[in-house]
């Protein structure tokens, strides 16, 4: 990457990923307290909608983890558990446990977010058009779950030029065993 290009990728995630204000006390936990999918009887690789009421995602998330998933938040970033993770091995959700994405997929954006040119199989994401904070953005949630994880832009390196700019908080990863 170009300085100059590096440049371009550090300021549009400034504006697009940072303008939600980050997490409450602007310090990420190193892995989310309390991530919900234990709790769950469910397939990491199954693909099926996932109800659950405000009152019982908050029995099983920390309140940092509740925000991010369920109210859209955004942590701030180099503060999360993943962005400068380089284990192999995939990242599930944090809510449902769902598999999201690989570390095969995984680059270093300079953007202090855990980047990724794609997700592990198409439909573990679900993107929806953002227009808040005054900008037109993609957001990703979790397919099963809803579970806010980032947003998508269009200046990540082949072979998608897709950059998912995602919450750390949002995942949990779970090293290739060997
Ligand atoms: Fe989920």
């Amino acid at each position: 990457m170009t300085s100059r290009r590096r440049f371009l990728v550090l300021g549009l995630s400034a504006v697009a990923c940072a303008a939600a204000g980050g997490t409450e006390g602007g310090q990420a936990p190193a892995a989310p307290a309390k991530p919900g999918f234990p709790d769950l009887p469910s397939d990491p690789e199954k693909v099926e909608k996932l109800v659950k009421t405000p009152e019982e995602w908050r029995a099983v998330l920390s309140p940092e983890a509740y925000h991010v998933l369920r109210e859209q938040g955004t942590e701030r970033p180099f503060t999360g558990a993943y962005w400068n993770n380089h284990a192999d091995g995939v990242y599930r959700c944090a809510g449902c446990g769902l598999t999201l994405f690989s570390s095969q997929d995984k680059f270093d954006s300079g953007t202090g977010w855990p980047s990724f040119t794609r997700p592990i199989k198409a439909d573990r994401i679900a993107e929806t058009r953002d227009a808040s904070l005054g900008m037109v953005r993609t957001e990703v949630a979790c397919a099963r779950c809803g579970g806010h994880q980032g947003h998508v832009f269009p200046d990540g390196p082949a072979p998608t030029h897709l950059r998912y700019c995602i919450d750390s908080i949002s995942l949990v990863f779970a090293p290739k065993s060997s």
